[in-house]
């Protein structure tokens, strides 16, 4: 059994996701997720090279982890890694889990937790049958998300014959915020206090980010 900071983990949430940047969307889905799925903590995972995203898409990866370590600093049950960020190559789910699972073992629970969307495209995903043997999984979906394109996926998969993935899902009414909107918001010199920290925001116009 694994300890973090003398408490006992046998349920971990993987927060994954690019975080650009991370806002309160964010940080409800992993304390709803906290809660309704008793995990022990959350660690969240910034991608350093998501996979699918083409360079100066994003802004550096040390600005992505540092923002995401201001918005968690003041909750006892969430962690910030910094595994992907110095992966080199592109940030696959499975290296992280392979990793996740040589620090904390192969006898606890793990939940990775991302967007709806992102899960879709779990059949494109390296290793994905591989992934699916390693945790389950928590899709955070907007409220009136349309479930549809999971039965698709699901019929895809059985046709086939691919292993299915286990997915839970989890509506987040805070998810109607957006790193997107976040960023045209900056750009255009609209306001984004209560979207995002106090902090987060400051580290933002303090560094001139998504000008
Ligand atoms: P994305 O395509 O940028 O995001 C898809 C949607 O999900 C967006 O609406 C996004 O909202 C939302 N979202 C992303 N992370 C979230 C989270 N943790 N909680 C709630 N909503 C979230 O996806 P991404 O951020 O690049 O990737 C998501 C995760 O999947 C990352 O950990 C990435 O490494 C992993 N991934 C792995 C592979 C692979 O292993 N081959 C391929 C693709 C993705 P916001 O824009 O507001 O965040």
């Amino acid at each position: 059994m694994s300890v973090v900071k003398g408490k006992r983990i046998k349920r971990l949430g993987i927060m994954g996701g690019t975080f650009n940047p991370i806002h309160y969307g964010h940080l409800v889905t992993a304390e709803e997720s906290y809660y309704k799925f008793s995990l022990d903590i959350v660690i969240f995972m910034p991608a350093g090279h998501p996979p699918h995203k083409k360079d100066g898409e994003i802004i550096s990866a040390e600005d992505r982890y540092l923002m995401t370590v201001i918005a968690t600093a003041s909750n006892p049950h969430f962690f910030v890694s910094r595994l992907e960020i110095e992966r080199p190559g592109p940030s696959y789910a499975i290296d992280t889990l392979r990793e996740l699972h040589q620090i904390y073992g192969e006898e606890i629970e793990y939940f990775f937790i991302t967007g709806a969307d992102a899960i879709l495209e779990i059949l494109t995903w390296k290793d994905s049958e591989k992934i699916y043997e390693m945790c389950s999984f928590i899709a955070a979906t907007r409220p009136g998300y349309s479930l549809e394109k999971f039965k698709e996926l699901s019929l895809t998969s059985t046709q086939k014959k691919n292993k299915l993935p286990k997915v839970h899902f989890l509506e987040v009414p805070a998810l109607a915020i957006s790193s997107t909107d976040i960023r045209r918001r900056v750009k255009a010199g609209s306001p984004i206090r209560y979207l995002v920290p106090d902090e987060v925001a400051n580290y933002i116009y303090k560094n001139g980010l998504y000008r």
